[in-house]
């Protein structure tokens, strides 16, 4: 298991509950402290599209609306290119949570 290392004070994160994933630009995602730190760097961040915590039930849920919104595009009789753009927002979505995981959620305890 590697050690999360909080973007804010360099110290060691020790489990998910403690863990808020911000992401930063466009692929950007930098971790820290739930209580101590994310709060303080909150007002400063700059995310392009999402700056809240990507690693929250409110993220989740907006994941979930964003496949739901794309199934149904499919279904509707729309121009092909927003079904393309719509497809490429969920993946851009899902990639970034996956990323988050992949990164910093496996290696922490719940
Ligand atoms: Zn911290």
């Amino acid at each position: 298991m590697k050690k999360v290392h909080c973007q804010h004070c360099a110290k060691h994160i020790e489990d998910r509950g403690d863990l808020v994933v911000v992401q930063k630009g466009i692929w950007g995602i930098e971790p820290y402290h739930n209580t101590k730190c994310y709060g303080a760097v909150a007002k400063g961040l700059s995310g392009l599209l999402v700056s809240g915590p990507i690693n929250s039930k409110v993220n989740r849920l907006s994941i979930i609306f964003t496949a739901i919104i794309t199934i149904v595009a499919f279904f509707l009789n729309i121009p092909g290119v927003v079904k393309l753009v719509v497809l490429f927002y969920l993946l851009y979505v899902v990639s970034i949570r996956a990323w988050s995981w992949f990164n910093y959620e496996r290696h922490l305890s719940t």
